[in-house]
């Protein structure tokens, strides 16, 4: 595996991470439509436990199943649809079966994450630490997105992404596990603070336990001592987010939303740069 990665030439190493993060972002794709909705089914479940009524039987929705399908005319999709970008460029953006524009959120995703790929691949060697970033990064997109769409911050997400970065750490010693694990810890307490605070002062709940999870997962990767450069990033980015949000819509002081992506955001540009460690550059 590791000769694998030596053999690469390092135009090899662009190009198989641009396929590779494309794909991702097709996966993503997936994951980012199909997860909240299967919280409401569970949910709804779990609503139907609890009052004694017969649970309904439902056909299996998860991650596989059901086949990727035309959310208008239901037509499965062929396998030639299912390329990423490429079908949506031949198909000028409409389903083959029944010309319904389909959301411009897919090729946006699968291009975002095939660029952040590629940027990782130009920054760091070709070695399993740069496709565990990447799977990290790929995480945070997805969390971003569905939070931006449905203020939801899957416990599905937030918490396998956590022990991850744990176990990243670990197994690679990139960080001392010390840092990881209070990273980890750091990031969940010190939003819960500042909820609390919050919530002391204006009676209102500002945030999500989902948001603290998020910043426990990124502490649990970057480590303590980048936790509260994050937190303070993602609090700027957050407020010109919500100045703009305010100006354009005309909304209200108190009209919502999410902190997540600002998270997220911060989290990247540490992967990409500012950070008080050297990512990687451990050969
Ligand atoms: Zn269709």
């Amino acid at each position: 595996m590791f000769n694998l990665f030596n053999q690469l030439e390092p135009t090899a190493w662009l190009i198989l991470s641009l396929i590779l993060g494309i794909s991702v972002g097709s996966f993503l794709n997936v994951v980012i439509y199909r997860i909240p909705i299967m919280m409401e089914n569970q949910w709804a479940e779990e609503l139907n436990l609890a009052q004694n009524q017969t649970p309904q039987v439902q056909e299996p929705f998860n991650l596989l199943r059901p086949r990727s399908h035309c959310r208008a005319c239901q037509k499965k999709l062929a396998l030639l649809d299912l390329i990423p970008l490429v079908s949506f460029a031949l198909n000028r953006g409409r389903c083959g079966y029944c010309q319904t524009q389909m959301s411009w959120q897919y090729p946006l995703i699968e291009a975002l994450t095939g660029i952040v790929f590629v940027t990782l691949a130009t920054l760091f060697p070709p070695s399993m630490l740069t496709l565990a970033w990447m799977g990290f990064c790929a995480t945070l997109i997805a969390l971003a997105v569905i939070d931006f769409n449905t203020f939801l911050l899957p416990d599905q997400l937030t918490l396998p992404l956590l022990w991850a970065g744990l176990l990243f750490h670990l197994l690679f010693g990139e960080l001392p596990l010390e840092q990881a694990v209070l990273g980890a810890a750091s990031g969940y307490l010190i939003l819960w603070f500042v909820f609390q605070l919050f919530k002391l002062l204006t009676q209102k709940e500002g945030m999500g336990y989902g948001d603290f999870k998020l910043l426990a997962a990124i502490g649990a990767w970057l480590g303590i001592n980048n936790v509260l450069s994050v937190l303070f990033i993602a609090a700027f980015i957050g407020l010109a987010f919500g100045l703009t949000h305010q100006y354009l819509k005309k909304a209200t002081v108190h009209a919502p939303f999410p902190f997540g992506p600002s998270l997220v955001i911060a989290a990247f540009v540490h992967v990409f740069g500012f950070n008080s460690f050297s990512l990687l550059l451990t050969p």
